[in-house]
Formats: C-alpha cells, sequence, structure tokens
C-alpha cells in the first residue's frame, strides 16, 4: 500500500495539481512492491517551492553542485506536480535497483535520454524519483509481472 511520509505528501498527493499521470505509476509502483516484495511504498517528496529547491541546491548540496546552481538555477520536475519520489524502508539495494528497472521497462519517457524512474541516495536512504514529461505522453508499456509469480488471473 501507498504510506506518506507526512501529512503534507498525504494532502499533495491528493491535490487536483499533480500530474495524474504521477499517480497512476505510483498506483501501480505500489502494487508491484506488495505483489513482489511484500513492501509498503513511503511517498517522501510531491511538491516542492521554489524557496525549498534553492535550499536543496544552496546549502544541502555538494559544494561543487551549489556553485553549478548558483551560477544557473534549475527547476524540478517537482516543483510543477510532475515528480513524486518514494522509499521501500528496509528494501534491500538490489529490491530498489529492480524496481527502477521495472519502472522504466514499463513507463517510458518520451524523450528516451530521460527515465521515468532514477534511484539516487540523498541523506535519507535509497529514494526513487519517478517523473513524467512535460507535454508528451508517457508511454506506457504491457506490464509483466514476473514469469516466477505464481497468483493466477490478475
Ligand atoms: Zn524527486
Amino acid at each position: 500500500m501507498i504510506v506518506f511520509k507526512t501529512d503534507r505528501q498525504k494532502t499533495e498527493f491528493a491535490d487536483p495539481n499533480i500530474d495524474s499521470r504521477v499517480r497512476v505509476i505510483l498506483f501501480a509502483v505500489s502494487g508491484y512492491a506488495e505483489h513482489t516484495y511484500q513492501r509498503d511504498v513511503e511517498i517522501t517528496e510531491v511538491f516542492r517551492t521554489q524557496e525549498e529547491q534553492n535550499d536543496i541546491y544552496t546549502v544541502k548540496a555538494l559544494p561543487e553542485i551549489a556553485e553549478q546552481y548558483k551560477v544557473h538555477p534549475w527547476y524540478s520536475v517537482h516543483q510543477f506536480w510532475r515528480g513524486v519520489d518514494f522509499v521501500m524502508r528496509g528494501a534491500h539495494i538490489e529490491e530498489v535497483e529492480a524496481m527502477e528497472k521495472w519502472v522504466n521497462g514499463n513507463f517510458v519517457y518520451t524523450h528516451l535520454s530521460v527515465k521515468t524512474a532514477l534511484e539516487h541516495n540523498m541523506g535519507a536512504g535509497l529514494h526513487i524519483h519517478i517523473q513524467v514529461d512535460n507535454d508528451n505522453v508517457t508511454e506506457i508499456k504491457k506490464v509483466n509481472i514476473s514469469t516466477n509469480d505464481t497468483v493466477g488471473e490478475i
């Protein structure tokens, strides 16, 4: 199931501004995590303000990243309601990497050089960042569950 870091993420995940494709992907991720790993998906970030973006990249980032940001600041998809971060508490690195691969294999970002799911290790642990394109449709492949699964009809 989907759980939330705080009430803020819960409220934002239900906000009409969120890109519904992100929500659909998270529902699929949650089902896959529960089915394959018996784990919950915890949403840790949905929306990000400009102030929070500045704080991340000028205060918390590595010095070389902060220098780049100060010269040419960039936006995050979180500022446009097109990104969600989640963790699977207690998950092994192999599970996180497999989840990232599963998402990218089934939900294809329209620019081939950009991925729908990106695993990154920020202070709080292994997160997966989910994002969708601005003006194109994220392609949804036929979703494959492992052939080792024995759940029958889905
Ligand atoms: Zn993110």
